[in-house]
């Protein structure tokens, strides 16, 4: 068929129907999606890439954290406090080779994966639980009958899309749907928010010898911190982060590098939902890769014969937006491993703030604390639930709450919740957080 002769658009438009609509695909889309779709309903998936993983592939964030328990025993094995949904994600990466064993982080452990297995995974995943994913789609707006939601529109290649749905999961990341409905969102601390990384990865590496001159800690120490400093100081190198992360994927010889700190070129803190500031971030992202690329190659063991093979496909934003929820995690409750009663999901991850030269870090021992329902409910909005890192929590509550294994369970419960509203014909806030923690309980959550 031709189309667009005669100077007329003729693409003709999409128009979907489902029970559940969640837009995004990160971890928490994901499991949302195939939770719901699990519970008998018919569920759609919309994801502006060709692929599922979000920061965690997108932005190439390419490790599991918040699996396990930390604690100041560094002979204590790891501890795992998190369950559910992301038994069954692991234990399908690890068929696929695509997933290491635990790797130790500072006081805790972490799992590196590899992009490629993931989005074959979630393609799996998806497939088996009749979800129908639509890709390459860009929500753009979202359609309400005064203040209840009951779709979206979006753009794709083929001509706009609309869907309908009985209820929406908003699994944007950035509370996208949220702030299109005109709800109230946050934004960092202030506006502040954590400032982006352009992580990339290596090939040619020698992982033994690093190991042998690093030791096993993905964290490396305070001598490379101080090095990263005095080089950055003496012009050198440009290198604005001096703590940082190098970890061995699944892959034989590569390692993932999580050590820039995209900043403006006139030294300004960049926020990503200024179209502006973000473009600057992905080309300031790639100028400092190859800055540290240098640094590692001259400097570490093991990296002399290392290359970039590869960068995120975007910068990796950590924060954008939180929507303001019935419920909001504080920072003490983090700090405090506080439980809820309507708690349905577990977290063991400590505040990890990236702002300024060295990531912060307040770790919680040998505890979790759980996030409530409410957190995920808006204040006000009908027929819309969120997911994933844009939960309503303050702004240090968030730089531990935001990482891939609580996303993880956000999904799994709240794909349980779009079922339950759906199916019972409830408003998602008047569903009780302690009907929704048994159910996650009989799905494997063990929350109690
Ligand atoms: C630099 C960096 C390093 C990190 N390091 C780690 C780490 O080592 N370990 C760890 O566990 N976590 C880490 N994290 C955090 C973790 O990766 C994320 O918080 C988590 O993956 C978020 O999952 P999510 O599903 O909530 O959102 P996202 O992964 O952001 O997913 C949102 C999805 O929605 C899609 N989307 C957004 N807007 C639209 C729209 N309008 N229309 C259609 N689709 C849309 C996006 O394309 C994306 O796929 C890191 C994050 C960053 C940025």
């Amino acid at each position: 068929m031709e189309q667009g002769r005669q100077g007329r658009d003729d693409r003709s438009p999409i128009a979907l129907e489902c029970d559940v609509l969640v837009v995004g695909g990160g971890a928490a889309g994901l499991a949302a999606a195939v939770t719901a779709a699990r519970q008998g309903l018919k569920v759609t998936l919309l994801e502006r890439y060709g692929f599922c993983g979000g920061a965690a592939v997108a932005g190439l964030s390419g490790t599991v954290c918040g699996m396990y328990e930390a604690s100041d025993d560094a002979a204590r094995p790891p501890v795992q406090a998190v369950f559910g949904f992301l038994d069954e994600f692991v234990a399908r990466m690890e068929a696929r080779g695509g997933l290491t064993g635990p790797v130790r982080y500072g006081k805790t452990f972490t799992r590196v994966h590899d992009p490629l297995a993931w989005r074959e995974t979630a393609d799996d995943l998806l497939t088996d639980a009749g979800v129908q994913v639509v890709y390459h789609t860009v929500v753009t707006e979202v359609l309400c009958d005064g203040d209840r939601l009951r779709g979206v529109r979006g753009y794709t290649k083929q001509g706009p899309l609309t869907a309908s749905a009985r209820l929406v999961v908003d699994a944007s990341g950035d509370a996208d749907l949220a702030v299109m409905a005109g709800l109230p969102c946050t934004v960092g601390d202030e506006g502040r928010v954590q400032n982006p990384t352009m992580i990339f990865r290596m090939m040619g590496a020698d992982v033994d010898r690093l190991k042998a001159a690093e030791g096993e800690d993905s964290i490396l120490g305070p001598h490379v911190s101080d090095l990263i400093a005095k080089l950055h100081a003496q012009g050198e190198y440009v290198l604005p982060r001096s703590k940082i992360f190098l970890f061995p994927t699944p892959r034989p010889n590569e390692i993932l590098c999580n050590v820039t700190r995209v900043i403006g070129r006139d030294g300004r803190e960049l926020n990503p939902l200024v179209a502006g500031d973000l473009t600057e971030a992905e080309v300031e992202g790639r100028k400092q890769v190859r800055q540290y690329e240098r640094f590692l190659k001259n400097h570490i063991a093991g990296c002399a014969e290392a290359f970039v093979n590869d960068t995120g496909v975007q910068v990796g934003v950590r924060q954008t937006r939180q929507i303001v929820g019935t419920s909001r995690l504080a920072n003490a409750d983090v700090l405090a491993g506080r439980k809820f009663a309507d708690g349905i999901a577990r977290s063991p991850w400590p505040i990890e703030l990236h702002s300024g030269a060295k990531p912060k870090l307040e770790w919680l021992m040998e505890d979790v604390y759980e996030v409530p329902y409410g957190c995920f409910v808006p204040e006000r909005g009908e027929g819309l639930l969120v997911t994933g890192r844009c939960l309503s929590a303050e702004h240090e509550a968030l730089a531990s709450a935001r990482v891939t294994a609580q996303c993880f369970s956000y999904g799994h419960a709240i794909g349980h919740a779009a079922a339950i509203a759906v199916k019972e014909g409830m408003r998602p806030r008047d569903i009780d957080g302690r009907d929704l923690r048994q159910v996650l309980n009989r799905d494997g959550a063990r929350l109690d």
